[in-house]
């Protein structure tokens, strides 16, 4: 595990970058009031990456990061930086940023800023501990990123409503959830919601086994059915399930596409208790002069994880959970 001398540092710097994820507020007010509580000086650099080309940082104390624990999206904004793949702007990234007298920083987002993390300590000794924030729950290591609970919740939400409608209706319904490389929100949606199928982009599936699947529902009286499909890698996907579904069976399937009210929202008590507590740890590490490393969460335990294995394997979706799925449909 990466170590620095924690001896000279007297300011922490915090950013988000990637996609907004519900908590990441919840999260850089544990970072700050932390850091503060330990006499550490905090600044926030605004916008991700782009905030340390752009020299966006703003010194925060305990009342810049009043009530926000409950809002959703970032105060400190978001977003991507494509420039950052170039070594030459990551190095004027960590001058700008040891110019401010940054001595180490927690970076909040999903495996790309991680990646961008992993670079300015290899390249530049830079120290950053990550915080796994992502609605997409994609990042290994840690049994759950931030923002994944809530938009759970809110596919489930939506789910729910749908199954109102769909029932009244004796109708097919396909909702399609986010996800470009992974299904975790399709499955946990999808089974908390009694789905009677569950599409994600890591498992193939066999459109027949899935029309046999409605079939022998409607053989046994049931009157509507809910199948929830991740959008993989062209959102729409539902679109072609539907086509697909109407070409194999002759059924008509009501399609519903949730997209980015997946992303925003009032954080949950999960997220914002997940936040709190790996926030809090990333200051701690720091602290420790440990670095280049991600705090997660596994089981009731904090844990640290070094990034670079966090970028090279691949957390995998518990498939079971869809033949579950299927079971519990019946
Ligand atoms: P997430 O962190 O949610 O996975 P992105 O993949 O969009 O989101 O990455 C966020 C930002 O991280 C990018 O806009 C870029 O600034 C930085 N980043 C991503 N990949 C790399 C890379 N290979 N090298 C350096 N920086 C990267």
């Amino acid at each position: 595990m990466a170590q620095f001398d924690p001896k000279n540092l007297k300011t922490i710097g915090v950013y988000a970058s990637g996609g907004d994820a519900p908590g990441m507020n919840a999260a850089i007010r544990a970072v700050v009031r932390t850091a503060i509580s330990q006499n550490l000086k905090v600044v926030g650099i605004v916008q991700g990456y782009t905030g340390f080309l752009e020299k966006k940082f703003i010194p925060m104390d305990l009342r810049s990061v009043a009530n926000i624990v409950q809002r959703g999206g970032s105060i400190l904004k978001a977003g991507r930086c494509v420039d950052f793949l170039q070594a030459e702007v990551r190095k004027t990234a960590v001058e700008n940023v040891r110019a401010a007298g940054i001595g180490g920083l927690v970076c909040i987002g999903g495996d790309g800023s991680f990646t961008g993390a992993n670079l300015l300590w290899q390249e530049h000794k830079m120290p950053i501990v990550g915080v796994p924030g992502t609605i997409d729950n994609d990042i290994f290591g840690t049994d759950h990123t931030i923002g994944f609970d809530t938009a759970v919740n809110t596919a489930l939400d939506a789910i729910d409503r749908i199954r109102d409608t769909a029932a009244s209706h004796d109708r097919l319904f396909i909702v399609e959830v986010m996800g470009r490389d992974s299904g975790f929100i399709a499955v946990a949606a999808g089974l908390a919601g009694g789905a009677e199928d569950i599409f994600i982009p890591e498992h193939p599936f066999q459109i027949e086994k899935t029309v046999d699947l409605i079939k022998r529902g409607v053989a046994r009286g049931k009157m509507s059915s809910i199948l929830v499909t991740a959008e993989g890698q062209k959102p729409g996907r539902a679109y072609d399930l539907a086509d697909s579904i109407r070409k194999h069976s002759g059924y008509l399937a009501t399609v519903c596409i949730l997209g980015h009210i997946q992303r925003g929202g009032t954080p949950s008590a999960s997220d914002r208790l997940l936040a709190s507590r790996i926030g809090s740890g990333a200051v701690e590490k720091l602290i420790q002069g440990q670095c280049d490393i991600m705090v997660g969460t596994s089981g009731e335990n904090l844990v640290a994880v070094e990034l670079s294995q966090c970028l090279k394997q691949k957390k995998h979706v518990n498939r079971k959970l869809i033949e579950l799925a299927q079971i519990l449909s019946n």
